[in-house]
């Protein structure tokens, strides 16, 4: 959604933020490029102001999942190095190829979808070799890349394609001493090798934000950070400790007060009964919006309202929730309460909502549904 100016649940958008986060991830990686990644309409911040704000930064790629994500950005503009890594063999790949997106290619079946793709867009497509290099996800794997290399390598001297990169992701990118780091290093070394060997000068390419920041002799030609680049610390350093800055600031609109007397029950199942004559305040957010049902499941959901750290009682909602102010509070209706934010004034962050839910902080910023929350950049 777009500003309306008086949002019910606004996910304030911080591109300074972004800016100084990618500052940062650029002077880390001094002899890398940076592929600023913003899949996932920008982990849920918004593609297209993300990616212009990082290419202002200095960032000098995107990276994104799918070719429509890649297309979107096109579609606003931006004419920087776009690399797309998801694709079903299927795909538009002439729509990509004739947008000028790059393409990963994990199989030989892939490989040839591609270059039919490219003969109907009427020229070359752009190539990065993904190798399984022990993630056992998208890829090709150990008994499949010299085939891959091969083929693409006929395909670039037939003039089908250009091999870009060869490039590959990280399982333990998180615990930078985990022994995988370097036999995954070595792998892919090994695939960029045998590129070479057979004539081409591809990139090489590997770090995510964690290696970004921890492992300066993965960074190689290309850097690949993503939950960096929105300030959410990818070591899970608190926010005081982090050299970078949340990007995101969820917040919602107080739409009634009210006194109630104490022993009311508050919200579906009545989890919650008031112990005191008190007052409540109701947020207009709730699970639709990214807020997830079982954040108050024991009944620790705080938000800043009115200066204060103040307890969510009860269920979340599907739209809504209910914050106890306690009694004579002066909070009044139209006041605005940070769900999640960079953590000043002591308020939530977006890490503190992930560890509450046993999870990573990327499936809090990208579960903000984009089409209930007013974006605010
Ligand atoms: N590269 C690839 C292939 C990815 O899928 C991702 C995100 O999952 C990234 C880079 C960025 O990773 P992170 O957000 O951990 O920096």
């Amino acid at each position: 959604m777009t500003t309306t100016g008086t949002a019910r649940v606004e996910a304030v958008i911080d591109l300074d933020a972004v800016r100084h986060n990618v500052g940062v991830l650029a002077a880390a990686a001094p002899g890398a490029q940076v592929m600023a990644v913003v899949k996932a309409d920008g982990y849920g911040h918004g593609a297209v102001p993300v990616a212009r704000a990082a290419l202002e930064a200095g960032a000098t790629w995107l990276g994104v999942c799918t070719i429509e994500e890649a297309l979107e950005l096109r579609a606003a503009g931006i004419t920087a190095p776009l690399l797309s890594w998801l694709h079903l063999p299927d795909d538009d790949f002439a729509a990509a190829v004739a947008a000028d997106v790059d393409l990963s290619v994990s199989s030989r079946e892939h490989l040839v979808a591609v270059l039919a793709g490219a003969r109907a867009a009427g020229r070359p497509a752009r190539l990065h070799l993904k190798i399984d290099t022990g993630l056992s996800r998208n890829g090709a794997p150990a008994a499949a890349w010299a085939d891959l290399v091969d083929d693409a390598a006929k395909a670039a001297a037939d003039g089908g394609c250009e091999v870009v990169a060869v490039w590959s992701h990280l399982a333990h990118a998180d615990a930078p001493h985990h022994p995988t780091l370097d036999r995954q290093a070595a792998r892919l070394t090994a695939a960029w090798q045998a590129a070479r060997d057979r004539g081409l000068s591809p990139l090489r390419h590997l770090a995510n934000s964690a290696a970004t920041l921890t492992r300066p002799d993965l960074h190689f030609d290309i850097v690949r950070p993503g939950i960096a680049v929105y300030g959410l610390d990818p070591l899970d350093r608190p926010v005081d400790e982090s050299p970078l800055r949340p990007v995101m600031t969820l917040r919602a609109r107080v739409a009634l007060v009210k006194q109630v007397p104490a022993g009311e029950g508050v919200s579906y199942g009545h989890e919650y009964t008031t112990p005191q004559e008190t007052t409540l305040a109701l947020l207009p957010a709730g699970y639709a919006d990214g807020v997830p049902r079982r954040l108050n499941r024991n009944g620790r959901m705080q938000v800043l309202l009115g200066g204060r750290l103040r307890p969510v009682v009860g269920r979340v909602c599907m739209d809504q929730v209910v914050v106890d102010c306690g009694p004579g509070s002066d909070v009044r209706t139209g006041d605005t309460a940070v769900l999640f934010g960079p953590g000043d004034g002591g308020g939530p962050t977006a890490q503190d909502w992930a560890d509450e839910l046993d999870t990573i902080h990327y499936e809090i910023a990208t579960g903000v549904h984009g089409n209930r929350v007013t974006r605010t950049v």
